[in-house]
C-alpha cells in the first residue's frame, strides 16, 4: 500500500511526456540514425537504446544538484506573439540549441557529453506534448482541471500521459504502430533539425487540445485527438534523429 502511495505521488509530480511517450519518441529516433550516428552514439554509451536514457532528464529532478534544470523541459510562446526567447518562461528552445552546439564542437569530457546528450533525447521529446510549448497563462494546462473517465486530474496530465496509457500499448508496440505504412521517402521528409519550427507546431495545435467543453473528457476527447497525439510522437521521433543526425555526421 505505502508503495503504491508512493508511485502515485511521483507519477503526480512529473513533467513532460510520461515515461512511455519519451520512449517512444526514443525508439522511433533510434530506428532512423544514420550509421555514422550510431556508431558515436555507441562510442558514448555503449548502445543506441534511445528509449532507455529518454527518462532521465525527469528522473533527476528529485537531486537538487539540478533544480536549476527545471525550466528545460519546456517553453512559452505567448497569446499573439512570436517566440520571444526564454524570458517569457522555460529554456527548453534555448537548451536544445546549445547543447547541439556543444556536442558538435566536440571539446566537453565524457560525463558532460552524456548528460548533454541525455537532455537533447528528452527535451526535444517534451517539445513536442503540445502543453510544453505554453501559452503563458496556464501553466502549460497544469491549471485546467478536467476529469479524465471521471477522475480529477488537469489538461497537462491528460497529454503527459493518460491518453498515451490509455492506449494500453508497450512503447515499443506503440513505435511500430505510428510508424506502420511510412514508405522511406515519408521518413525522410520528417527528418528536420529546426527545433523552433517544431515547438511552434506544438504551440499552434492548442486551438484544438482546449476544446473541453464541460472538463469531463474521455471517449470523445480521445477520438478527437489520437490522431494528433499520435503525430506529435512520430514527428518527435524523426525530429530528434535528425538532430542527432546532424551532430554526429
Ligand atoms: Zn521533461
Amino acid at each position: 500500500m505505502r508503495q503504491l502511495i508512493i508511485i502515485m505521488l511521483t507519477s503526480t509530480l512529473l513533467l513532460g511526456w510520461g515515461k512511455t511517450g519519451h520512449r517512444v519518441i526514443g525508439t522511433i529516433a533510434e530506428e532512423n540514425l544514420t550509421p555514422e550516428a550510431r556508431e558515436q552514439i555507441t562510442q558514448l554509451m555503449g548502445h543506441t537504446d534511445l528509449a532507455r536514457v529518454a527518462n532521465w532528464a525527469d528522473e533527476i529532478k528529485s537531486d537538487p544538484k539540478w533544480d536549476h534544470s527545471h525550466d528545460w523541459h519546456y517553453c512559452t510562446i505567448l497569446e499573439g506573439h512570436d517566440y520571444e526567447g526564454p524570458e517569457a518562461g522555460g529554456r527548453a528552445i534555448q537548451k536544445v540549441t546549445e547543447f547541439t552546439a556543444l556536442l558538435k564542437k566536440g571539446t566537453l569530457g565524457k560525463k558532460d557529453q552524456l548528460d548533454v546528450f541525455r537532455f537533447i533525447v528528452h527535451i526535444v521529446g517534451d517539445l513536442h506534448q503540445p502543453l510544453h510549448v505554453g501559452s503563458g497563462t496556464d501553466r502549460g494546462g497544469n491549471d485546467v482541471k478536467v476529469k479524465w473517465f471521471w477522475d480529477e486530474t488537469n489538461l497537462h496530465r491528460v497529454w503527459d500521459s493518460q491518453m498515451i496509457d490509455h492506449m494500453q500499448y508497450s512503447y515499443t508496440e506503440y513505435a511500430q504502430q505510428i510508424q506502420l505504412g511510412m514508405s522511406a521517402a515519408d521518413k525522410l521528409a520528417l527528418l528536420n533539425p529546426d527545433v523552433l519550427s517544431f515547438a511552434k507546431v506544438s504551440r499552434s495545435v492548442h486551438e484544438q487540445i482546449y476544446v473541453i467543453g464541460d472538463g469531463e473528457l474521455s471517449w470523445e476527447y480521445i477520438y478527437k485527438n489520437r490522431e494528433l497525439m499520435e503525430d506529435r510522437l512520430l514527428k518527435g521521433g524523426f525530429h530528434l534523429a535528425a538532430i542527432l543526425n546532424d551532430i554526429y555526421k
